[in-house]
């Protein structure tokens, strides 16, 4: 018999990387449903494994540039690498994904009349000229260079995102994301974070691009999920920034960490890449006033709790 008060289901693609395995985690212990959309390229199934045998849980290995038809309710629409090293790996690959990707998940919504969010990112804001970056802000984005795959797909993928609003009444929310962090990270991916950590815990230099001057606003995956959670419960389309306000210096970011290891500051400083944000901080009033959201884990917590997690690794 038909439950008369079903359950959310929840569709959450990108579900076994690093956010999307947050977000599940948090979903499933509110007791709602989850099917996870992954095609492993930078997720593991080892960041969902803990819900494999759970009756409100299922995975399904698909590439979602192509199409599939599923019953969902709610789409959370994470797919898509994060890292410059793993967009730029095949650069095509992640222009497709965004638009192909975000274009089949909204005909997805429209098809079952599910409300959709989008994972959109402060790179929309590319080389910001204004500063810090209120969602306002149209952005300075390089169309033809190298992080162009990311920065444009993501616009794109805000652009169907509102089409899909004004043209088929879809109930849609778009966040945009700044620089986040914490356990689950691949030791590997090249984030700065994530790379700092790894080279001291093997007593290599810490690499430092650039002066290491350029700034980024680091905010803990916790608080990031929590916002996310917001931001689809409640009546508010964005696009709306979610990060931490706390700006630093690259060169910070390594000290802190040399610290919170106990070892000597070790730098070698390399060529900053092409197009590297000279510097990056969300504006979040939109976030404090509309979903009452606002980052409560500070840098200091956070790096412990992600040094933690890559000495175990
Ligand atoms: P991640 O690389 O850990 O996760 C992305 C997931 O999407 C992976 O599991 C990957 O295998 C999957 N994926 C990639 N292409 C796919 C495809 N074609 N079909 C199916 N699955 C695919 O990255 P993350 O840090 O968890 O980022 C998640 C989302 O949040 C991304 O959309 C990213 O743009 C956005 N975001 C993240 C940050 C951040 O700091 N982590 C900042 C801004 C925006
Ligand atoms: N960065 C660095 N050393 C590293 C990795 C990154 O100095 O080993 C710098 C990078 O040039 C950028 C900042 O750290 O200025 C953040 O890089 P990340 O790739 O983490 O995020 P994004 O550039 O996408 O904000």
């Amino acid at each position: 018999m038909a439950s008369s008060n079903p359950k959310t289901i929840n569709l959450v693609t990108g579900g076994a990387g690093f956010l999307g395995s947050h977000l599940i985690d948090k979903l499933m212990e509110r007791g709602e449903e989850v099917i996870c959309i992954d095609n492993f390229f930078t997720g593991t199934k080892k960041n969902v494994i803990k819900w494999f045998n759970h009756p409100n849980f299922e995975l399904i290995r698909h590439d979602i540039t192509k199409p599939i038809t599923l019953e969902v309710n709610k789409i959370w629409h994470l797919a898509c690498p994060a890292s410059p090293i793993h967009y730029q790996f095949n650069p095509i690959k992640t222009a497709k994904t965004s638009f192909l990707g975000t274009y089949n998940m909204l005909g997805l919504a429209k098809r079952v009349g599910a409300k959709f969010l989008l994972a959109s990112t402060s790179e929309i804001y590319g080389d910001p000229e204004i500063h810090p970056q209120p969602e306002s802000y149209r952005g300075n984005v390089n169309p033809i260079g190298i992080r162009s795959c990311y920065d444009e797909g993501k616009r794109i993928a805000e652009t169907l995102s509102f089409d899909y609003k004004r043209t088929h009444n879809l109930e849609i929310r778009v966040a945009r994301i700044f620089n986040t962090y914490g356990p689950r990270m691949l030791p590997n991916d090249g984030r700065v974070v994530s790379n700092l950590i790894m080279q001291g815990l093997k007593n290599e230099s810490m690499t430092l691009y650039g002066d290491g001057m350029q700034t980024r606003s680091f905010c803990f995956v916790d608080d990031l999920i929590n916002g996310l959670i917001k931001l689809m419960n409640s009546k508010t389309t964005g696009p709306i920034n979610l990060g931490n306000p706390n700006e630093i210096t690259i060169l910070e970011l390594a000290k802190i960490i040399s610290h919170k290891l106990c070892i000597k500051e070790n730098f070698i400083f390399k060529e900053l890449p092409l197009d590297d944000p000279l510097q990056r901080q969300p504006i979040i009033k939109e976030a404090k006033e509309k979903l009452n959201w606002y980052p409560s884990i500070n840098l200091d917590n956070g790096i412990e709790s992600t040094i933690d997690y890559f000495k175990k690794l």
